[in-house]
């Protein structure tokens, strides 16, 4: 057994989150056989959102770095809401953050086992069924301060609870009439003791067990006892599920019926959710916004969605970076979504192809450069990588530039396209402004420029001093794209917190604008979804999966700086 110095110890401990620090002290003790299982047990009622992920690099995490296991537990419980669409969309974006499961577990793989324990405990008087209205058993739950009323059906014969729940199970039963109750406490000051309901009727097939059960466990009833079918050894969850812990113990304890009381039972333990700004975490709206059609589907780039970070242009790296900087606590917070997009910033200029493309072009004529020649230029690929290759650009006399890179009228330190200014061409020459045209209605048409043969990148006289840079593409070679910029969901910062507001009345108006007259240089073109693009002075982009043959789409994952703090506080 290794031994530490007091110092050593303490200074491995410091760099550990709580919950690690539990996990160590529990291996320490034994506890478990010093086993190091968990699971991470998503509803398959929805596409995961990067607040799951937060949740499932710690289930995984953990497990990895104590030798553990980690299974993926599908809590599928609630039949009406549930899919196997979303069982298969849950396990494609753990895979994305680069996670493996040991085994694929469902909570509906326990309904045997569960309606077992249920009828052991109906039948050692702990559990009876109710045939009251779920209203009236609202009604009598009480107060934290005020003991709850006693159902009037809580002690019934043992016989005929059971012959009830075997009829609720049979179909008998409409759903809504009747439900089963642990039999605990009406005066527990945790509410959650107060007989809470175990079992529900729902008619409608699951989408495993088809219309085998009547019956579905609550939630209280099923995860619990699945973590400890399983061998979990700690459960890690959210916080809002701390005042359930009692009853999840007391259910363990039931099961164990009086067996090795303290070892060999998982532990929960849980930590603050993931909550960002100008976006909701709540599958529920997250869902209506889906089915409303107010964003294009759970993988619209606007979307929290896993599967619309990626079509977005996310990367798992950043992801994960983001989830480590903002750690594991016992308190609630909301995150800045900036904080998200800046650790994107950074992982993506480490491995994004940097290209050329002009969103907002106007024509650029190099008035003596000669016509029909094409002149193929190189450009890095990454300058941040040692080891990047490069590739070509073609190089003519027109070519698109951004509208807002001319000014006829320029002020003083208006470092770009200006009658009389000189600027640099990126990876080309340094070009004179000479003036421009104008259509009738005065807008600009053309740009002209000279260009000075003798500075093309690489020759002596590029070195000349010159302020600005300015990227072109050629027109006879680029292609013509659409460009999608994505703004924030919400206008509000917490849009889950106006009580008084419908969620959908705070959403952005302006999230999305559809650029659809871009030009992108020809290698551009090349690249397929997932692959990161830096549009040089833009940003970072990714080719959509909407793109076809000749209409290639480029999603804006993030912009190269936070210009949004900058305009909105
Ligand atoms: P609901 O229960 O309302 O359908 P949910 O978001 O809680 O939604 P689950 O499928 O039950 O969905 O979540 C699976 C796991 O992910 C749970 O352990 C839950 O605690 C965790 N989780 C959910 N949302 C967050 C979040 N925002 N931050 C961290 N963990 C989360
Ligand atoms: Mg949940």
């Amino acid at each position: 057994m290794t031994e530490y110095s007091n110092t050593d110890n303490n200074e491995i401990k410091k760099s550990l989150n709580f919950i690690e620090q539990e996990i160590e002290k529990d291996l320490a003790q034994g506890k478990n056989g010093s086993r190091i299982q968990t699971r991470f047990p998503p509803e398959p009622n929805g596409y995961l959102h990067i607040g799951h992920a937060k949740a499932f690099c710690l289930d995984f995490g953990v497990a990895e770095e104590y030798g553990g296991v980690c299974n993926l537990r599908f809590d599928d419980t609630n039949p009406v809401k549930e899919d196997t669409e979303y069982v298969e969309s849950i396990m494609e974006d753990i895979q994305w953050l680069g996670y493996h499961w040991a085994n694929v577990y469902y909570a509906s793989d326990y309904f045997q086992q569960l309606w077992d324990f249920a009828v052991r405990l109906i039948k050692e008087g702990k559990a009876y069924v109710d045939e009251q209205t779920s209203e009236q058993i609202a009604e009598q739950k009480g107060t934290p301060t005020r003991p709850g009323v006693e159902s009037p059906y809580r002690n019934r014969p043992v016989e005929e609870s059971l012959e009830l729940f075997e009829k609720m199970n049979s179909g008998e039963i409409p759903e809504g009439a009747m439900v089963l109750r642990a039999k605990i406490d009406m005066a527990n000051p945790n509410m959650h003791f107060r007989d809470p309901i175990i079992y529900r009727i729902i008619h409608h097939p699951h989408h495993r067990t088809g219309t085998k059960w009547k019956v579905y466990p609550m939630y209280d009833f099923a995860h619990g006892q699945s973590d400890y079918f399983e061998g979990v050894t700690h459960s890690l969850c959210t916080l809002e599920f701390t005042v359930h812990r009692p009853l999840y113990d007391y259910f363990i304890d039931e099961l164990k019926d009086g067996k090795d009381l303290d070892d060999n039972r998982p532990r929960q333990i849980e930590f603050n959710r993931l909550n960002l700004t100008y976006t909701v975490m709540s599958k529920r709206k997250l869902l209506a916004l889906v089915k409303e059609g107010l964003v294009a589907g759970w993988d619209d780039p606007r979307m929290p969605t896993l599967c619309g970070l990626r079509r977005r242009g996310y990367t798992p790296e950043a992801i994960k970076n983001f989830i480590s900087m903002i750690g594991y606590t016992k308190f609630e917070a909301l995150n800045d979504i900036s904080m998200l997009e800046a650790a994107c910033r950074e992982d993506l200029n480490k491995r994004a192809t940097r290209v050329s493309a002009v969103l907002h072009p106007v024509k650029l004529v190099i008035t003596n450069y000669p016509e029909g020649q094409v002149e193929m230029l190189e450009a890095i690929d990454n300058p941040e990588d040692e080891n990047s290759k490069s590739h070509t650009i073609e190089f003519t006399r027109n070519l698109w530039i951004e509208r807002e890179d001319f000014m006829e009228n320029a002020p003083k330190k208006y470092f770009r396209m200006t009658p009389g200014q000189e600027v640099r061409l990126k990876n080309a020459y340094i070009v004179k402004c000479t003036g421009c045209v104008k259509d009738a209605e005065g807008n600009v048409t053309e740009v002209h420029c000279t260009y000075d043969p003798a500075t093309r990148s690489g020759m002596p006289e590029s070195a000349r001093k010159v302020k600005g840079t300015l990227h072109w593409v050629s027109c006879d070679y680029a292609v013509q794209a659409e460009v999608r910029l994505y703004d924030r969901l919400f206008s509000v910062e917490n849009p889950g917190e106006e009580k008084d507001k419908d969620f959908r009345e705070l959403l952005n108006p302006d999230s999305l604008t559809v650029l659809d007259q871009c030009y992108v240089e020809r290698y551009a073109a090349g690249f397929s979804p997932l692959d990161h693009l830096q549009f040089q002075r833009i940003g970072y982009f990714t080719p959509d999966k909407d793109s076809t043959e000749g209409h290639p789409v480029f999603n804006r994952t993030v912009s190269l700086k936070d210009t949004w703090s900058k305009i909105n506080k």
